[in-house]
């Protein structure tokens, strides 16, 4: 079975690479794909962005990397995944994940979507905490892949 696991990933952190590593595992394939969402100014460009998902996954087997802008149950289909994962933190992402997961289920019945809970020390952990952090000058070297930590790196000391 395929799965994909939609996101911004702007930066990939641990915790996405957590439940990547873990869902790699359970199914045959894994399509990592960042959403171009027009409705966001991304930090980093798409091509940084893909970069760092390859360079983090390149040890992981069944992982396939790409990138989709429009809806997410259509790219599903297109690269014949099955299931879209999504990540829980907490209770905040719920409502929010059941309203799209809803929303998906009305699209395209057929795909199904998973949620897995992330790992419970990488919970605090959002893309934009990380910039943050780095932001400021903070350690962001157990929060993020070592090629991400050398982006924010370069990115906030220009
Ligand atoms: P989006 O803008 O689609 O929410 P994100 O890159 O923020 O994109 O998140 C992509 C997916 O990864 C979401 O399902 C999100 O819940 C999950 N996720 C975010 N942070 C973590 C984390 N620390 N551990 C595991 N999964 C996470």
């Amino acid at each position: 079975m395929r799965a994909l696991y939609p996101g911004s990933f702007d930066p990939l952190t641990l915790g996405h690479l957590d439940l990547i590593d873990r869902a790699a595992r359970l199914f045959d394939a894994v399509v990592v794909a960042v959403l171009q969402n027009p409705a966001k100014q991304p930090t980093f460009s798409l091509e940084q962005r893909l970069e760092q998902i390859r360079r983090a996954t390149e040890g992981i087997p069944g992982i396939e990397v790409g990138h989709f802008d429009g809806l997410t149950v259509n790219y599903a289909q297109a690269c014949e995944a099955q299931v879209i994962l999504r990540g829980l933190r907490a209770l905040s992402d719920f409502e929010f994940e059941l309203q799209i997961a809803h929303t998906n289920q009305t699209l395209a019945p057929r795909v199904e979507t998973l949620f897995m809970a992330t790992a419970a020390h990488h919970s605090f952990l959002s893309s934009s905490v990380v910039k943050e952090v780095a932001r400021f000058g903070g350690d962001v070297g157990h929060m993020v892949p070592a090629g991400v930590a050398i982006d924010l790196e370069r990115l906030f000391n220009r």
